[in-house]
């Protein structure tokens, strides 16, 4: 289903349906008034080369963005902040500012409160799209090149940004009903809520982004786009989440945290029912185990086979699961599944560590936790095997190391030069703001080489010689 850049601009009419379970989940940090905003903008220090920015892998300008704030110029803060970070508006809510931007703020130093980064751009987004105004940019001057981008996420919606100011056509392929991929779909809704989401995609597709919805591309399909597009981007994030492997997992009631997340967002899942076990301590099992909370679980249980010293989520996450009532099972993983058709149990082993350092669950030490819902969260998989099936057309495949596609850290080019890559399908799985940035340097690095390409083109036979 293709949606032109004219019918693309109202995906925020099409969040209604998440209004009910949106009430439920009040946001994490709420939206600063406007003497709050000023004052808190005034106590910035404006440092020359500021580490908030340097920290930030976008390089949004702190200092500067919020100079604006402080001036009143609110407008001037937007572009700021939208020239380096076309999606700054989800950044602000979903960016882990306590260990990005707020945590190399200078104010640590003197003993005071960082200043507060998120909110202050998040305040500056939401004027300019309270205000109705248009993106700040327009889209350049039309080269004839096209570019097809393969999923809808943060990493493809930056480097369609990036394409479209350099006159080059966009169009997203996504396997969705809606644009935004994990920022629609697969963060907590406490944090960066779907219509907000779906606000700034209408913003940015403004600039003549169009989108290919409800398109699943395999390897057939990406040899029909390699054969009528300029270059591609592949920006498909990761596939599904890894299976726990223990009898009784394909029962009623086991589901993993991206469906239970993707699921309340988008109003299919209305609520949890009393006793949730999530599996797996990265900031993924914590949305999922804070989302059954809010759902209406009265007793929820994260199971981690290792202690809360490894856990691979947040230490701010860890304490916002501890406070809304999650309890921890440490040293301890499932072994098994117990119901008939739907899920009644999960059984448990305490772990030991064995002589070689690896875990072992302890035999015969087992005991069963009851449950009506479990949330697998143990990690996602790469989703890159069609590109090996792919036929290689023009050059040399596109090359995985793990599973990850392997490119250039400059331009984001892969070993086919007509394809280039960013976000989790390369670097595994990190932040919103990583895929942004890894969107913009291949949108850049991919219009400089249409540029180069067509250059060449136009050449006359025999080049430079037929001047000899
Ligand atoms: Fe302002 Fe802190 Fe950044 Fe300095 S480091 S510019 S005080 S936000």
């Amino acid at each position: 289903m293709l949606v032109s850049m004219s019918e693309s601009t109202n995906f925020f009419s099409r969040a209604q349906g998440s209004v009910e379970v949106a009430a439920r989940f009040a946001e994490l940090h709420p939206a600063l008034e406007n003497t709050a905003a000023v004052t808190e903008s005034q106590r910035c220090l404006y440092c020359f080369d500021a580490p908030c920015t340097a920290v930030c892998p976008t390089h949004v300008d702190v200092p500067k963005f919020i100079k604006k704030i402080a001036s009143g110029n609110l407008e001037g803060s937007a572009r700021s902040i939208l020239d380096a970070n076309i999606l700054g508006a989800s950044c602000a809510r979903a960016c882990p500012v306590q260990v990005l931007c707020e945590g190399a703020c200078v104010m640590h130093r003197y003993n005071k409160q960082p200043i507060e980064i998120g909110r202050l751009q998040r305040f500056a987004m939401d004027a300019l799209h309270a205000s109705g105004d248009p993106l700040p940019f327009a889209p350049g001057a039309d080269t004839g090149s096209r570019v097809a981008l393969i999923g809808g996420g943060p990493a493809s919606l930056a480097c369609a940004a990036e394409l479209r100011r350099r006159g080059v056509k966009a169009e997203i392929f996504d396997a969705r009903p809606l644009p935004g991929g994990l920022n629609t779909y697969g963060i907590a809704e406490y944090k960066l809520p779907l219509a907000e989401s779906l606000r700034e995609i209408d913003l940015l597709a403004q600039l003549g982004v169009e989108f290919h919805f409800e398109t699943v591309v395999d390897a057939a399909k990406l040899a029909e786009l390699e054969a009528s597009y300029d270059a591609l981007f592949l920006g498909m994030g990761l596939g599904g989440i890894h299976k726990l492997g223990v009898v009784g997992e394909s029962l009623q009631g086991v589901t993993n945290a991206l469906d239970f997340i993707a699921g309340y967002k988008s109003g299919t899942i209305h609520a949890a029912p009393a006793r949730v076990a999530v599996i797996g301590a990265g900031n993924t099992a914590i949305d999922a185990a804070n989302a059954a909370v809010r759902l209406g679980a009265s007793e929820v249980h994260m199971v981690y086979r290792r202690g809360s010293e490894q856990m691979s989520a947040f230490a701010f996450e860890y304490e916002h699961a501890r406070e809304a009532g999650v309890k921890f099972l440490w040293h301890v993983m499932p072994v098994g599944v117990a119901g008939t058709t739907h899920v009644h149990g999960l059984e448990l082993a305490h772990m030991e560590t064995m002589e070689d350092g690896s875990l072992a669950p302890k035999p015969g030490e087992t005991f069963m936790l009851a449950v009506d819902l479990i949330v697998v969260a143990i990690g996602q998989a790469t989703h890159t095997e069609f590109l090996d099936r792919m036929p290689a057309q023009d050059g040399d495949k596109v090359r995985l190391e793990r599973g990850r596609i392997v490119i250039d850290r400059e331009t984001g080019q892969t070993s086919n030069p007509k394809y280039f890559a960013g976000g989790d399908c390369v670097n595994g799985g990190r932040e919103v703001v990583d895929a942004v940035a890894d969107g913009k340097r291949a949108g850049i690095g991919i219009a400089a080489w249409l540029a180069g390409q067509r250059q060449k083109s136009q050449k006359p036979a025999g080049g430079d010689d037929a001047n000899a």
